[in-house]
């Protein structure tokens, strides 16, 4: 039998031959939990739309699972794993796979700009593709997002709680500040839930699988993303109280508030509004009118 004719990676048995013959034990603060069923893998890979003229950057390939079946589908996959002790692993299990490259560190800390230059410089669509570990979801999201990388989408299984508030819609209890992030560079669609059953070992959570597909540029330019960032989170910082309370209490000084009253109506913005109406793009061209007025200088 030759190697790529062998059972795949992602099968319980395969998977539990493999842990056994390297003596491999989870570390559960890694969020180490392995992809035992193809099916899930093949509706990940079919989402992100892959072909052999694009690329992939894979966050955390554990023994390889949905490593294998990117690599089948894509022209050239990087796969980020800051586990030092899945690497002779990952040589031993991805072998009949050229166009996988393996890189060690957390993805937190590497620069992806230079690894997209690095690995990619052939290949104009490149997308992030991961089952994810769930202990840093958010951040690993926000980095990707925020760092503005030329990427086409960013497939993810993640916890669905998670993934529920990412797609969140203006006004439903789920949107919140991530739901506002995400949906201000991205289009974002949950695409499947996916039971604890599939994996080794089963999480204490239901998963699911959400699409980001990377808009070109933001809905509306931002002059400064960071102050952006400081209006959301000042606006959900009690969901029960008003935009304009949020914003005194959070943002701005007692004695300014006729000027935010007169900032939110010359943008269109019902000071009553709760903050967790606003869609991305009103939080958008508010942030705008708030430097304009150089307020917060
Ligand atoms: N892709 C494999 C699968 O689907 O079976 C494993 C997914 S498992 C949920 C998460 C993987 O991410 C683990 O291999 C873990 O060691 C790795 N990991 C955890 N934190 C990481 C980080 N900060 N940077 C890179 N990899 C990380």
């Amino acid at each position: 039998m030759t190697d790529t004719n062998r059972k795949d990676i992602a099968t319980p048995t395969r998977t539990r031959d493999i842990l056994e013959k390297h003596g491999f034990s989870f570390k559960k603060s890694l969020g180490q939990n392995f992809l035992v069923d193809t099916n899930i893998l093949h509706n990940i890979v079919d989402a992100a739309e892959l072909s052999k003229q694009k690329g992939v950057i894979e966050v955390g390939p554990g023994i390889g699972a949905l490593t294998e079946q990117l690599a089948r589908a894509a022209g050239n996959v990087v796969a980020v794993e800051i586990d030092q002790r899945l690497l002779p692993i990952l040589a031993d299990t991805l072998s009949p796979y050229s166009n996988v490259q393996v890189v060690h560190g957390d993805v937190l800390d590497i620069d992806l700009r230079e690894l997209l230059a690095v690995h990619f410089p052939q290949y104009e669509k490149v997308s992030v593709v991961a089952n994810l570990p769930y202990y840093v979801t958010t951040p690993i999201l926000m980095k990707l997002l925020e760092s503005r990388l030329q990427l086409e989408h960013i497939v993810v299984m993640i916890q669905k709680e998670v993934a529920e508030r990412i797609a969140a819609k203006p006004g439903t209890k789920d949107y919140g500040s991530l739901s506002v992030a995400a949906q201000f560079y991205a289009h974002a669609e949950v695409t499947m839930i996916v039971p604890a059953s599939v994996f080794v070992p089963k999480p204490n959570v239901d998963s699911a699988v959400i699409k980001l597909s990377v808009l070109e540029k933001p809905s509306v330019e931002v002059n400064d993303e960071q102050l952006f960032f400081r209006v959301v989170r000042a606006a959900f910082a009690q969901r029960r109280k008003t935009l304009l309370n949020n914003l005194m209490n959070n943002l701005f000084k007692k004695d300014q508030k006729d000027l935010v009253i007169q900032i939110l109506n010359q943008v269109g913005i019902d000071p009553g509004r709760r903050g967790e109406t606003l869609t991305p793009k009103e939080f958008a061209i508010l942030t705008n009118e708030i430097k304009r007025t150089d307020l917060l200088s």
